[in-house]
C-alpha cells in the first residue's frame, strides 16, 4: 500500500499522482546548484555597456540609467516575417544590474516590470494576426534560463496552443452551467482550506489541488480581469509584493522555477492568473509516456511551506 493519491483537474486537463512518500522532499536536500552560464558583466549581452547600441522596443529610464528595457529576442522561433511561424519574441531585461535575482528587486521595481509587460501586451495586441501571448520567466538550470542576468520573456503568436483553447472552453462551460466564473469560485472554495497560501484585497494565492510541480502556486486576482495589461496601478503593486514574498520564500529551497501567464487575445472573458512552477522533480519515463505527473510535494505541504508553518504534520485524510 502506498499513500499516493490520484488527483484530476478537469478544467486544466491534468492528472497528478500526489506521492508524498515517494522520496525525500527537495527541502530535505541541500539546495540544488543552479547552473549559470555566466560570462560576467564584461561580456553579458544584457548588461548596459553591451546594450548601448541595441535598439530597444521600450526603455524605462534614460541613457545608461535605465530600470527596465525590452529588446527583441535575437534567437526567435517565431517572426513577423515568417507566415509559417508568425509572431514576436521579446526579452524584458528586469534590471541593469548583473547577478541580481528577480526576487531581490524592490516591490516598486517588480511593479514596473509588470507594467512593462502590460505595455508590450497592448502593443502586440494591435497586430490583428496575434492570437496568443505568453509572458514568462525561466529561472535557473532545469527551468531553462541560459543567461544569469535577470530577464523575462514575451512570446506572441498567431497560433494558440490547443491545451489553452481546451482549458478556456471548459472554463466557459463551467461559467455557463453555474453562472459564475470558475476562478472566482475556486478562490472562494479554497480560501478557508489547507491549500490557501495568502491573500490581500486584490489577489488570493493557492497551491492548486492537482499541482503538477513541487511548490506550485497560483496568484489569482479577485477581480475578473483578463490579462496583465488591464491591471490597475494598485493591483500591479499588490502583485509585485505577492511575487516578491513567494519567490523569496521559494529561494530558500534553491529550486529553479518558471513563471507563466497565458492570454488569448480575442477572449476578453478570461480570468487571468499567474502560475509559479518550481522545478523540483525530474519528469522521466512515467510522466513523459503516460502524461501522469508524479508530484512528491502535496500542495497542502507546499501551502504550509509558503505560509511559514514549517514541516508537515502527519495526516491521513486530505480533502
Ligand atoms: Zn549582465
Ligand atoms: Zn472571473
Amino acid at each position: 500500500m502506498t499513500t499516493s493519491e490520484i488527483r484530476q483537474d478537469y478544467i486544466h486537463d491534468r492528472v497528478v499522482i500526489i506521492a508524498a512518500g515517494r522520496k525525500r522532499r527537495p527541502h530535505d536536500f541541500p539546495p540544488t546548484t543552479v547552473v549559470h552560464q555566466d560570462q560576467g558583466p564584461a561580456t553579458c549581452i544584457f548588461c548596459p555597456p553591451q546594450l548601448r547600441d541595441v535598439k530597444a522596443l521600450l526603455t524605462i529610464g534614460r541613457g545608461l540609467h535605465w530600470t527596465v528595457k525590452v529588446i527583441k529576442n535575437v534567437y526567435p522561433v517565431v517572426h513577423a516575417s515568417n507566415p509559417k511561424a508568425y509572431g514576436y519574441q521579446e526579452v524584458v531585461i528586469d534590471t541593469p544590474e548583473h547577478n541580481v535575482e528577480f526576487a531581490d528587486l524592490s516591490v516598486e521595481h517588480i511593479a514596473i516590470i509588470i507594467d512593462v509587460f502590460g505595455k508590450r501586451i497592448r502593443t502586440l495586441e494591435r497586430d490583428s494576426k496575434i492570437k496568443y501571448i505568453m509572458t514568462f520567466k525561466n529561472r535557473g538550470g532545469k527551468a531553462g534560463a541560459s543567461i544569469a542576468h535577470a530577464h523575462s520573456q514575451i512570446f506572441a503568436s498567431s497560433f494558440v496552443p490547443p491545451h489553452i483553447v481546451d482549458k478556456r472552453r471548459r472554463a466557459e462551460e463551467y461559467q455557463i452551467q453555474k453562472g459564475r466564473c470558475y476562478y472566482e469560485d475556486l478562490l472562494v472554495r479554497e480560501q478557508k482550506g489547507p491549500r490557501w497560501i495568502t491573500e490581500d484585497g486584490h489577489f488570493g494565492v493557492i497551491a492548486p489541488y492537482a499541482s503538477s510541480y513541487n511548490y506550485e502556486a497560483w496568484i489569482i486576482p479577485w477581480r475578473h480581469v483578463d490579462n496583465l495589461g488591464n491591471l490597475k496601478a494598485v493591483e500591479r503593486q499588490s502583485l509585485a509584493a505577492m511575487l516578491k514574498h513567494l519567490l523569496t520564500k521559494l529561494s530558500t529551497l534553491g529550486l529553479p522555477y518558471n513563471l507563466f501567464c497565458h492570454q488569448l487575445v480575442n477572449d476578453k472573458n478570461e480570468h487571468f492568473y499567474l502560475r509559479i512552477a518550481p522545478r523540483g522533480d525530474v519528469w522521466a519515463g512515467l510522466e513523459l509516456g503516460s502524461r501522469l505527473i508524479v508530484n512528491t510535494v502535496p500542495p497542502e505541504d507546499a501551502a504550509r511551506f509558503y505560509r511559514g508553518e514549517g514541516k508537515k504534520r502527519p495526516s491521513k485524510k486530505r480533502r
